[in-house]
């Protein structure tokens, strides 16, 4: 009887505060999984509604920890959340949180290493959106990411829209995701700012990213050093380049390896000392750059022009395709 009145009133039973399931479950942050714990709902919910309207919709939540984030998503009612937490103390409070929604909201708890999990399982159910319409799938990732693998884990997922695979099989799927206010500004960094780096560049080619708001780092608990910034990822329609992912990130690592040098400096690394110099002066000439920008000064075409001629002239050169200058010297010696 209780669990028809609930679902006829189409509201979740009262969940316990996430003060009580850290208390009940005796959850202590652990740092080695990097975990801050937010406490404020009207914070969680900010992060969740920067989502745009997931009711009905899907959600992979990263690291729900003991489910503060988890709790502003299920009052949104979305179809069905998934969400995936490495450290297994957290399952419990999870179960709970599932089982009292269970009528309502299909959640699942998934105990893995998101550096690992294959996203595209998380919801075989949905329907593919064209990645060139207008709408998108209403399929969203949120997480208040551990900080120790955030960056690592937006390369990954930017490399699965570049290859529309994962989450992106189904369409334009959308990120929320926290990050260090320091990374945040990078990620969103227009060219010549002073955070203008690759992760930039990166993210601006296939997505466009969105700092949605900070949160003070006093709000966690623990609370880090440093402030934390709330980034929306919403890929292109347009990715502004269709080269290969690997190669585009090896040519910006390269493009950003020395900041405050000329861009010369930083592409002439790619090439093996005896046509260093003319192989470096090709590329500028066909990307039509001018080798004395520092990278920060490079826009995001200006770097893909680059990598398109690096791309042109190793693919007429295979023997430069695996040159790398920090190899050990004997290995370099074939090339020298
Ligand atoms: N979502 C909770 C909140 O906002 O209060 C916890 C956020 S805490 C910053 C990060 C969470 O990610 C922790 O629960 C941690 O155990 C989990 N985590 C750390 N590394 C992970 C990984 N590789 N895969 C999945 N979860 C991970």
């Amino acid at each position: 009887v209780v669990k028809s009145i609930i679902k006829s009133s189409h509201r979740l039973p009262p969940l316990p505060t996430i003060r009580d399931l850290i208390r009940l479950f005796k959850l202590r942050a652990l740092k080695q999984f990097s975990q801050n714990f937010l406490m404020d709902q009207r914070l969680t919910t900010k992060i969740v509604k920067s989502a745009g309207r997931i009711t009905d919709g899907l959600v992979l939540e990263v690291g729900p920890g003991p489910g503060s984030i988890t709790r502003s998503i299920l009052e949104q009612y979305p179809k069905h959340l998934v969400v995936v937490e490495k450290d297994r103390r957290f399952i419990p409070s999870l179960e709970l949180l599932a089982d009292a929604t269970k009528d309502l909201v299909r959640m699942d708890i998934v105990r893995d290493d998101i550096l690992l999990y294959q996203c595209e399982h998380a919801f075989p159910e949905h329907p593919k959106v064209e990645w060139e319409e207008d709408k998108r799938p209403n399929i969203h990732l949120i997480g208040n990411l551990p900080f120790a693998i955030s960056t690592r884990l937006l390369i990954n997922w930017l490399k699965d829209i570049s290859l529309k695979r994962g989450a992106w099989t189904y369409g334009r799927s959308t990120m929320i995701l926290t990050f260090q206010l320091e990374v945040a500004e990078r990620i969103i960094a227009p060219i010549s700012s002073d955070q203008r780096c690759r992760l930039s560049v990166m993210s601006q080619i296939w997505t466009k990213p969105l700092l949605k708001f900070t949160i003070p780092g006093g709000a966690f608990i623990p609370p880090p050093k440093v402030d934390v910034g709330v980034v929306t990822l919403i890929p292109l329609k347009t990715p502004l380049t269709t080269l290969p992912f690997d190669l585009v990130e090896k040519v910006l690592r390269y493009i950003f390896s020395m900041r405050q040098k000329y861009v010369r400096r930083g592409i002439a690394n790619l090439y093996p000392p005896k046509v260093q110099e003319e192989l470096t002066q090709l590329t500028f000439q066909m990307a039509d750059v001018d080798p004395l920008y520092r990278s920060f000064q490079l826009s995001n075409e200006e770097c893909l022009r680059l990598a398109e001629s690096y791309k042109k002239i190793i693919d007429e050169n295979s023997e430069y395709a695996d040159y790398n200058y920090r190899a050990p010297k004997s290995e370099r010696l074939e090339m020298m």
